[in-house]
């Protein structure tokens, strides 16, 4: 049993309260005791605003390598592409874990507690499987488990290039052929942990609609959450509906997708019936305001899915930046550039998003929440910084909070009880030389 004092702590809604002890049994919170002064011997002092941990909802590990290399030469969504193909090429089992664990890394620094990891990348270069076909997958585990953070592995169903194209040389190492193969292959995978295993549609230009039916359907049987990057870019829609007369989101529901334990990723340009359609089916949608506005996809509905009932969660996609409270705020500062109106999602709206939703998106419901019973996970902003100093925190810690700071202002992460950043320093992992190295590497490699 551990015990934390939270100078103050977010517990749900719009609920600040000072003074608070936080119990942790068994990497789950056992009590939530408020307005208990001073820190009682034996817990841990938490100075600072203490908030459930942040859900990156979606991640591409290795895409973290890509930072810095791809903004500034103008294309679109597919010149971009054929980059990151360039990494997705070359990247070996050592390279790649390496990745991923300092990407994990710097999450956590910043205050993200569990990833969605959507794995697409399984087998060897030029395609064929290594002598274990969930070698990548178990690399993402360790790396994951290594960083300290929780994850769900995002197990990504990829078959085909394009809806009439056979995939080519970079996207056979994503194919396993046939739906079959990868229930075959996927069924290997095992939680453990910290860990959980979900499933993903790539997308309906990478699955066929018969196979995705079929998936849903397995994930059905295994209670297994189902993303899908859906809608990204309009070529999609055109596309979709010229060969299927359908959307995306029209034909993934006609597949049986969509539910309660699905997530459209992205959702950008998903059309007025599409967003009727995924709230009466009591699907999410992930956005990734920092990818989106990188890759010039557009702006999410976010309005229109909050008035229609959609939950929503965010994600760090690409990791052009990996920052929580940029995603949070942008959601809406972005709908006020669309918009013309400020004050479409309240601050505590915004941090729901970016916690609870994100952890029942994943598979982990009850997390992302400081109430007994819920995953001891949680993260601890300090207003010692520039950025900071001077907030009122009797009036509304929240908005300065998602307004204003920066994953430097992260003290403490713990995840599942255990303290994995202290101070701001991540206990394990050399984030900064993890990252440096594993990168240079991955891109040694690639030339
Ligand atoms: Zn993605």
């Amino acid at each position: 049993v551990a015990a934390f004092w939270c100078e103050q702590a977010w517990l749900g809604g719009e609920d600040v309260a000072d003074g608070v002890v936080l119990t942790v049994t068994d990497g789950q919170i056992t009590s939530v005791e408020r307005d208990v002064p001073a820190a009682p011997a034996g817990s841990t002092r938490l100075d600072g605003l203490t908030l459930p941990g942040f859900a990156n909802t979606h991640s591409h590990s290795f895409h973290r390598a890509l930072r810095g290399r791809t903004h500034s030469a103008g294309g679109t969504f597919w010149t971009w592409r054929d980059r990151m193909y360039e990494l997705a090429a070359t990247l070996e089992p050592d390279t790649f874990e390496a990745v991923a664990a300092a990407a994990f890394a710097e999450m956590v620094a910043a205050g993200y507690t569990v990833v969605g990891e959507f794995h697409y990348l399984h087998h060897r270069p030029g395609g064929g499987s290594y002598s274990d076909r969930n070698e990548l997958g178990r690399r993402l585990i360790s790396a994951a488990e290594r960083a300290g953070i929780r994850v769900t592995l995002l197990d990504t169903c990829y078959l085909r290039g394009g809806f009439d194209e056979p995939v080519n040389e970079v996207q056979s190492r994503f194919s396993d052929g046939a739906v079959e193969r990868w229930i075959d292959r996927v069924a290997e995978l095992e939680a453990s942990g910290l860990c959980r295993i979900g499933t993903a549609v790539h997308s309906v230009r990478a699955v066929d609609p018969q196979s995705i039916r079929v998936l849903a359907d397995w994930a059905g049987q295994r209670d297994s959450v189902v993303h899908a990057h859906v809608s990204e870019q309009p070529q999609e829609n055109v596309a979709c509906i010229a060969t299927h007369g359908v959307t995306p989101t029209e034909l993934l529901d006609a597949a049986g997708a969509l539910g309660p334990r699905f997530t459209a990723v992205h959702a950008t340009h998903v059309t007025a019936s599409d967003i009727e359609r995924l709230a009466a089916t009591a699907s999410r949608c992930c956005i990734c305001p920092t990818t989106e506005r990188e890759l010039a996809d557009g702006i999410g509905a976010t309005a229109a899915w909050r008035n229609a009932g959609v939950e929503m969660c965010v994600g760090s996609d690409s990791h052009a930046v990996i920052d929580p409270f940029e995603e949070a705020r942008a959601v809406e500062l972005d709908e006020r550039l669309a918009s013309l109106q400020r004050g479409t999602h309240r601050p505590h709206e915004l941090l729901t998003a970016a916690t609870r939703s994100g952890y029942d998106s994943l598979g982990w419901p009850g997390g992302g929440r400081l109430a007994v019973g819920a995953l001891a996970d949680f993260v601890t902003v300090g207003f010692d910084s520039p950025r900071l100093a001077g907030t009122d925190r009797q009036a509304d810690p929240l908005a300065a909070v998602v307004f204003a700071a920066a994953p430097s202002d992260i003290r403490h992460v713990v995840v599942g009880g255990a303290v994995v950043v202290d101070d701001g320093v991540h206990r394990r992992v050399d984030v900064v030389a993890e990252l440096e190295q594993s990168i240079s590497a991955a891109w040694a490699a690639a030339r």
